[in-house]
């Protein structure tokens, strides 16, 4: 199954020593990117030697957008 395959992982959980045992959230990629096998957006850890290149790096990023909306959501209820 895709999910389960850390190798399809993309952006720095692709690139990630820990994809095996972390992986990031798949559910938050999918709701913040629509790829479900995106780069975990709330993620602050840098694997190491991993430096995206201009071509890789997504400057549309939503960074943590599923955060804020938590939040907002918290702050109306
Ligand atoms: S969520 Fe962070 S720690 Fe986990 S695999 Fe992705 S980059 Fe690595």
């Amino acid at each position: 199954m895709k999910l389960r395959d850390s190798d399809q992982l993309h952006g720095k959980c692709g690139a990630c020593e820990f994809r095996n045992i972390c992986g990031g959230s798949r559910a938050r990629a999918y709701a913040v990117t629509g790829d479900v096998m995106a780069e975990e957006p709330c993620c602050i850890y840098e694997p190491r030697g991993y430096h995206p290149d201009a071509n890789q790096k997504d400057t549309s990023s939503p960074g943590c957008e599923a955060h804020n909306l938590i939040q907002v959501e918290v702050a109306h209820s």
